[in-house]
């Protein structure tokens, strides 16, 4: 049932998001150009001027300045509206998806799992925009969010939230998830004798893999790859084939993209495509 203070709370924790988000994309900006993370003031950044606050606001500023800095009017990058949004949305899911399942876990879960989750999909924000834009995954952000997953995933089968046959699988998912990506990594390097696909790529499986669990992992990759195929054709279609179909696509995003559906619908997919082989 949507009662009011459901959509209350929805929009605040959205607002929320978006200002966590407006911090998370100058952390993107300046991590990308090597800077210190906790530099001062936001600043312009084509003229570096400093942002007034009520220049500052998420969203609403760029709106309102339409996409463009007040004092050089060189387009501010959508970097910074699509990380907010991004990270509003994530708060918004993080509160619908908490509000049905962390209720079903016992004290201290029902406060960690929550804040474990949110921390997840902040690292993922970060990875997903990263190599978005640079074609590159930062080591440090996956060595994060695969400590986090192996403490997260430890801590429920030591309490007896997860089976140990499932901690098992879990681990097993990881290790041949990322036996398959160095495979189709190494193989790229001996056929195109370049890299058809990051080793960042190949890294982050393993984290995701932990987070996922077995069956939810095979339908991620399933999905990342549908859907890192038909964003190619498409490119393909839009630059009239002057894209190739092995020209250089970050796989990190669809990754990233799978994972989050996965978590969401993974056992639906998954028993969904089962009943159709069966038939
Ligand atoms: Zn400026």
């Amino acid at each position: 049932m949507i009662t009011i203070s459901f959509l209350i709370i929805t929009t605040i924790l959205f607002v929320f998001g978006t200002i966590i988000g407006s911090f998370l994309s100058v952390v993107i900006l300046r991590s990308i150009s090597g800077e210190n993370w906790v530099k001062g003031r936001s600043r312009c950044d084509s003229c570096k001027k400093t942002i007034a606050w009520y220049d500052n606001i998420p969203l609403l500023s760029f709106l309102i300045l339409r996409g463009q800095c007040r004092h050089c009017k060189k387009s501010i990058l959508p970097l910074h509206p699509m990380v907010e949004v991004l990270t509003g949305v994530l708060f918004m899911w993080w509160y619908w998806a908490g509000s049905l399942f962390f209720r079903l876990t016992i004290a201290p879960y029902s406060v960690l799992q929550p804040i474990f989750w949110l921390m997840v999909g902040v690292i993922l924000i970060y990875i997903f925009i990263i190599d978005l834009n640079t074609m590159k995954i930062h080591n440090n952000a996956v060595i994060s969010l695969t400590v986090l997953a192996i403490i997260y995933r430890l801590s429920l089968s030591f309490s007896g939230i997860m089976q140990i046959v499932d901690l098992y699988s879990t681990f097993l998912a990881a290790l041949i998830s990322y036996l398959f990506f160095y495979a189709i990594y190494k193989l790229s390097i001996v056929i195109y004798k370049r890299e058809g696909m990051g080793f960042g790529d190949v890294l982050l499986v393993v984290p995701l893999a932990l987070l996922l669990g077995a069956q939810k992992t095979i339908v991620c990759l399933f999905l990342a790859f549908i859907i890192g195929a038909v964003v190619g054709l498409i490119q393909i279609a839009i630059s009239k084939g002057k894209t190739k179909l092995r020209s250089e696509i970050p796989f990190g995003p669809f990754l990233i993209i799978g994972t989050a559906i996965s978590l969401i619908w993974g056992q639906y997919i998954y028993s969904w495509y089962w009943s159709l082989i069966m038939l």
